[in-house]
């Protein structure tokens, strides 16, 4: 596979438009008088607007159920703002440093009902905005609107092929480099390399997890000298023409011993039947059960200890997330990670993860390279 693609073609106002609508409609579903979004991910795929440097200075889009969308931004940035694709055309409000930029949110806003606010919103932020629209209450917008990014459009899913191709491309020369007698931050400067010559112009982490490190699902990478016989779990991802990448193997540096290859198998099999069971209809929930059921079957239930996925967009980690509990069905162009583990403490781990998208049949894979235990040097 190539990773080379055409950039994609860029969206258009009238696109983020589109999303305005939609979110306001859904807002409106939800029983929500608004929705209020502050520098992050929900801001760029809304408006394709992100601040240079996000500060105290308060920057917000306000979407009303029963009117425009209107964005608050300082005075000294409203050019940067009204530039961006999905800004020009909409009503821009500034505020300078010597005036409040609460009063100017709230100018716009009913004074009553319920607010979605970003998850990524300061705690300076929100506060200032109960200080001035005391009567109005707050819902967390991943609580309240937990779909909002998660159907991608086409334009959407060849951006996620194109960071999982490059991903993937990385995987590829990984395999090439030395692993024993090199510490784990060493590998994880050529991973990091790596995704940015394959096209990312964002890393977002680069886990190196050898030996018993490998059994620390959040260990990144660390100052241990990699040894002969050790298992590697690499996860690594970032963001590609906005969107992200989220892979995982597991290697082994030398030739592995009979358990690290029985538990390598047992991972294989349980991340086939999570993304087997990744249909459209079927639930979250059933995407963790079909992985989870054949590690606890195996022995190693108990060394499964994270969920089995999260979606990805413009962030490479968003809802909705494949665990118990999580009931949402499973739409065709939703995009989220399968990648069960099995973690022993003291010894080893193995993850393997790959991002799929459901379809109207069986799950597509965005990423596609050897799941087998890949021996290095
Ligand atoms: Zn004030
Ligand atoms: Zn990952
Ligand atoms: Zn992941």
């Amino acid at each position: 596979m190539s990773e080379d693609v055409a950039s994609p073609t860029p969206f258009t106002g009238e696109d983020y438009r589109a999303r305005t609508r939609r979110v306001a409609a859904a807002a409106t579903e939800e029983g929500l008088t608004g929705v209020l979004v502050t520098p992050g991910p929900d801001l760029v795929w809304l408006t394709g607007y992100h601040p240079t440097a996000i500060t105290e200075r308060l920057t917000l889009l306000a979407l009303r159920a029963d009117g425009d969308p209107v964005l608050v931004v300082p005075a000294l940035e409203r050019h940067d703002a009204e530039v961006a694709e999905g800004v020009t055309g909409m009503e821009v409000i500034d505020w300078s440093d010597a005036s409040d930029p609460y009063l100017a949110v709230a100018s716009v806003l009913p004074a009553e009902g319920t607010y979605g606010i970003s998850d990524s919103a300061w705690a300076l932020h929100l506060l200032g905005l109960q200080q001035h629209l005391p009567r109005a209450a707050y819902r967390s917008l991943s609580d309240a609107m937990p779909m909002m990014r998660a159907v991608k459009g086409p334009e959407e899913l060849k951006r996620l092929a194109a960071a999982g191709a490059a991903a993937d491309a990385a995987y590829e020369e990984i395999l090439g480099v030395r692993f024993r007698g090199r510490r784990e931050t060493d590998v994880a400067g050529d991973l990091a390399d790596l995704l940015r010559r394959f096209g990312h112009e964002q890393v977002d982490f680069t886990v190196v997890g050898s030996g018993p490190n490998g059994a620390d699902p959040h260990h990144e990478a660390g100052n241990r000298v990699i040894e002969r016989g050790d298992a590697v779990v690499l996860d690594f991802g970032g963001l590609r023409y906005g969107y992200g990448s989220d892979t995982t193997r597991t290697v082994c540096v030398g030739e592995p011993d009979d358990e690290l290859r029985r538990v390598h198998e047992v991972v294989l099999r349980a991340q086939e039947a999570g993304v087997q069971a990744a249909r459209a209809g079927a639930t979250c929930q059933d995407v963790d059960r079909a992985a989870r059921t054949l590690i606890a079957k195996a022995g190693y239930g108990e060394a499964f200890i994270h969920r089995t996925g999260h979606g990805i967009g413009v962030t490479t980690h968003e809802p909705p997330y494949m665990v118990e509990g999580e009931e949402q069905p499973l739409l065709s162009g939703m995009c989220f990670s399968v990648e069960p583990g099995t973690y022993l403490p003291g010894r080893f781990g193995v993850r393997i993860e790959d991002i799929v998208t459901v379809t109207d049949g069986e799950a597509a894979r965005l990423n596609n390279t050897d799941h087998g235990l890949a021996v290095v040097a």
